[in-house]
């Protein structure tokens, strides 16, 4: 973990002209300021000026008209030392992911990373740490500038031998720099779309497992770049296939065990009353939580029934229609892999925000012991509505103005933002669904 000191030494020494201040808004993109490599001992010790308005602007560069923040008002990007990495993909530059802070050097509380950071140290005070990996699926597309738009780079079939050969020099150049940034990705596999990828990231702690994940994103689309391809992450890029997930798979551990393991349980593999209840929580907060993990119009574009990406608030074991999947866990090293697997999530969201709700409403579920009902083993949408009724299984929302409103009105969800961070972030994304003109949008963020 690089000291800030380390970084203005690694700025000289590695002749590195550009460094990166990056962060991410309620918008889910990931922006910032580029300062010159000898200027960085000055970053860490003032600051770089933010206008305050970047927490009111949609994805579009609109700025929400019932936002926050307007044409007033500084912050400062903070950058953290921890996260500096030189670029693979780009000459004598380096990067890194920023907290937001007022002009006292307060943290700012419309800043998601610090919001981020202030619950880890909540969980932290109760002895717990929060692991977890993203499984990013993205589309390799290739844009030869005809009317019909950016086409598969292949046509193979899901997991197909055919797929992985034609994409093989992309996948090992980007592994090897995400290498290079101290990345693991421990598996990768072609998906069921036409030239649909997937990398599963190693688990890692709460925020370190996040800012990871934004690298990997760069990374990924850099890469391809260099291919002559685009990489597209967004929630429905092809009307006709397979939606692109952002699968959150997360375990919560204390004195070095993971208290979703119960050794003595072997229903659902072996998840521990903890985990149930944390699964509890989830399940009773998704209509709200998706405003936050699934962010953008297009998003509801991808949660439609039987299409593995799940609709219905039910939960199951290795059940891929369900919101929240239990894996099976890895023979011999079962503590270490048992976990939760939210799956109505994508890369729209502001990846902070969205560990941030997926870690209250879990919470909310221990603290509160709420009793997820029995685990479903088949597809939602084969049951009727009564069946569905009975087992208290309810369809999500089918639009981000819907989640939004359900965001609103969770009590529990709206304390761990903050109000002047759920009220920015929800006016922002009111603005992004009147700019795409109707609840399906857009077909990216
Ligand atoms: N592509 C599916 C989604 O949109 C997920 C497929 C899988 O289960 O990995 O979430
Ligand atoms: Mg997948």
């Amino acid at each position: 973990m690089p000291s800030q000191s380390d970084v203005v030494s690694r700025c000289e020494s590695d002749d590195i002209r550009l460094v990166r201040l990056l962060y991410v808004g309620n918008d889910g993109v990931v922006r910032g300021h580029v300062v010159d490599g000898n200027r960085i001992a000055h970053s860490f010790e003032h600051g770089e000026n933010l206008a305050t308005v970047v927490q009111s602007l949609t994805a579009t560069d609109v700025v929400a008209p019932t936002g926050e923040f307007g044409a007033t008002g500084e912050v400062r990007l903070r950058p953290d030392s921890t996260t500096f990495r030189p670029l693979p993909y780009a000459d004598r530059t380096a990067a890194m992911l920023c907290d937001l802070s007022t002009l006292d050097g307060e943290p700012w509380v419309a800043d998601p990373r610090s919001t981020l950071g202030e619950y880890s140290d909540s969980l932290a005070k109760r002895g717990l740490t929060a692991r977890l990996g993203f499984e990013s699926e993205f589309y390799l597309l290739v844009d030869d500038g005809t009317d019909a738009g950016p086409r598969p780079v292949d046509d193979s079939p899901c997991y197909a031998a055919e797929g992985m050969q034609t994409v093989d020099d992309v996948i090992l150049a980007t592994l090897e720099a995400l290498d290079d940034q101290g990345i693991p990705v421990g598996a990768y596999h072609p998906e069921l779309g036409p030239g649909q990828q997937e990398f599963v990231q190693d688990h890692a702690a709460g925020l370190a497992a996040v800012d990871d994940h934004l690298f990997l994103r760069r990374t990924v689309q850099a890469v391809a770049r260099a291919h002559g391809l685009d990489a597209s992450f967004a929630p429905k890029p092809l009307p006709d296939a397979a939606g692109n997930g952002c699968h959150v798979h997360l375990s919560l551990w204390a004195d070095g065990r993971n208290v979703f393991f119960d050794a003595e349980r072997d229903s659902p593999y072996g998840l521990s009353e903890t985990g149930r209840y944390f699964v509890g929580g989830l399940l009773e907060h998704a209509p709200g939580l998706v405003a936050l993990t699934a962010a953008s119009p297009a998003s509801y574009r991808r949660l439609q029934p039987s299409s593995w990406a799940s609709a219905y608030t039910c939960w199951g074991a290795d059940n891929r229609e369900a919101v929240v999947r239990v894996p099976s866990a890895d023979r011999g090293r079962r503590e270490a892999s048992t976990r939760v697997e939210f799956k109505p999530s994508d890369h729209t969201a502001n990846p902070y925000l969205a560990v941030v709700g997926i870690l209250a409403a879990g919470m909310d579920g221990i603290d509160g012991e709420i009793d997820p009902g029995r685990p479903l083993d088949v597809d939602p949408a084969t049951l009727g509505e009564s069946e569905l009724r009975a087992r208290g299984i309810e369809r999500l929302p089918e639009s981000l103005d819907a989640a939004l409103d359900a965001l609103a009105a969770d009590e529990v969800l709206t304390a761990a933002l903050g109000e002047t961070l759920v009220e920015s972030y929800i006016a922002v994304k009111r603005a992004r669904c009147e700019t795409s003109g109707s609840g399906t949008g857009a077909p990216s963020v």
